[in-house]
């Protein structure tokens, strides 16, 4: 294997236990410049990434290589700008790092090479690879998903602000992106911003020191359609706060769409301002819940048919059986299974997948509690009948082992309101109820905290 391919399946691992703007500000621009007696040395960008991949991530990275080349003893850093890469024509990991993981080139069998399609419209940060056509629907994901179409069909009238949230890699960003593709594709006169709320509170922070604040707030008040991601990063930041506050309502005076996204509903989103809070309370707001069984395959389905590389039904059963709460490490895993067969010209079986997916399994395994054995927690140790906690009974004895079910299906599964609220026969309001009341109780009523800790520690038991 050469050191462009060697890095290329590096990547792909530590991409897994990353998030993907970890794994972008840490290893963009990195490459291997060279690999002599066991000892790698890396090219990085600038000091920060060295810092970090030096003291941070050695170990993973000794580790990543070694299951590629046995003999690494060693692994340095030393601080290359992109142009000696180019000279030393070494380009991988870094042109196209918003999507690396597709990038790692796949040649199989006589089938056409994977071709990302990127276009990275530098105005408006839309990424053209997320659209509504391969979003694959699943109960998971349904009413956000159609919640963000309405939104890109009519904007700015029925959802404003419309508001995302769920767990990491649950597929927030591909439905945002979604809606600026689509509304373009409609209209390409719209003007749209997508950004993170991180890179507007830097953006920010550079007018406030250029005085270019007025410049800034007219930027973002003109546009049709913002969009911004990761919103809980605001988080503490007052004067982010204020001046998203002044934009948020300035658009939303002259219907223009909002949407945002966020890992937690706004009600918990820490030091928020209540004028903020309560504006992004006034659209829409749905979340997004872990994909089930179906949804699962269906995504890796979509996903190798992009690749053009296709695995047997029981690899990609148990691939979906066995990575459950996150959509990005699903397709991580299936980039690493196919770069494997790829690089070492293996065929696909069912043995071979389970060794090359075994290291991330293994970190996996002691969490993987289900519905039944929350139930079966619940009932015991509150000693009422699996028919009570299911009954519409508002006793206090039975309405609080129930609600904590619900939020134990939220925070442990991942699981959606809606199917929450299905599995009671409940409204997903009841459902989301429910949660922030225990969430909330946690944290004020030292009782109810103990009680969860050892209904926990039976659960994970
Ligand atoms: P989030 O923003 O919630 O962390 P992303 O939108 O970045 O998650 O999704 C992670 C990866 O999983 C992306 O590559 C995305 O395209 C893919 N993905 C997530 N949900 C779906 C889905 N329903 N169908 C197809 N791909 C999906
Ligand atoms: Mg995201």
């Amino acid at each position: 294997m050469n050191n462009e391919d060697l890095w290329k399946a590096v990547l792909g691992e530590v991409e897994l236990s990353l998030t993907k703007p970890q794994f972008i500000t840490w290893f963009k621009d990195t490459f291997i410049v060279s690999n002599e007696n066991g000892c790698v040395t890396i090219g990085v960008p600038n000091n920060f990434s060295k810092e970090w991949l030096e003291n941070k991530f050695n170990n993973n990275i000794i580790k990543a290589l070694r299951n590629y080349q046995e003999d690494i003893m060693e692994v340095k850093c030393s601080i290359c700008p992109p142009q000696e890469k180019l000279k030393k024509n070494l380009d991988i990991g870094a042109s196209n790092m918003e999507t690396s993981s597709e990038n790692q080139t796949i040649n199989l069998k006589n089938k056409k090479p994977f071709t990302p399609q990127i276009n990275f419209s530098q105005a408006n940060n839309l990424n053209s690879r997320y659209t509504f056509d391969n979003f694959v629907v699943g109960e998971n994901n349904e009413l956000a998903r159609a919640a963000c179409y309405a939104v890109s069909q009519n904007p700015g009238t029925q959802y404003n602000p419309l508001f995302i949230y769920g767990d990491v890699g649950l597929g927030k960003t591909h439905l945002l992106q979604s809606i600026g593709n689509e509304i373009i594709k409609n209209d390409p006169d719209k003007k749209i911003i997508y950004i993170s709320s991180e890179s507007f509170t830097s953006e920010l922070v550079d007018c406030i020191k250029n005085q270019t604040i007025d410049k800034f707030k007219n930027k973002y008040q003109q546009i049709d359609l913002l969009i911004i991601d990761d919103i809980q990063f605001i988080s503490g930041k007052e004067k982010t706060q204020d001046i998203f506050f002044h934009i948020f309502n300035a658009l939303y005076q002259l219907n223009k769409q909002i949407v945002m996204s966020s890992d937690r509903p706004p009600g918990e989103i820490q030091i928020l301002e209540d004028r903020l809070r309560s504006r992004f309370e006034g659209g829409m707001i749905t979340d997004i819940g872990n994909p089930d069984m179906e949804t699962r395959v269906a995504i890796l389905q979509t996903k190798m048919n992009e690749r053009q590389f296709l695995l047997d039904d029981v690899i990609v059963k148990f691939v979906a059986e066995n990575i459950k709460s996150n959509i990005r490490e699903l397709e991580g895993a299936l980039n690493k299974i196919i770069a494997t067969f790829e690089l070492n010209k293996i065929t696909p079986t069912l043995e071979a997948t389970k060794k090359i997916l075994s290291s991330i399994l293994v970190s996996k395994e002691k969490t993987s509690v289900t519905k039944k054995d929350i139930v079966q927690t619940i009932t015991t140790f509150f000693e009422i009948s699996k028919d009570d906690l299911l009954s519409i009974s508002r006793k206090k004895n039975i309405a609080l082992p129930r609600q904590i079910t619900m939020f134990l299906f939220k925070k442990e599964l991942k699981m959606s309101y809606p199917e929450i609220g299905e599995f009671f026969k409940r409204d997903h309001t009841t459902a989301l109820y429910a949660f922030n009341k225990i969430n909330n109780e946690i944290e004020t009523d030292q009782r109810r905290k103990e009680e969860l800790n050892n209904i926990n520690s039976i659960l994970f038991n």
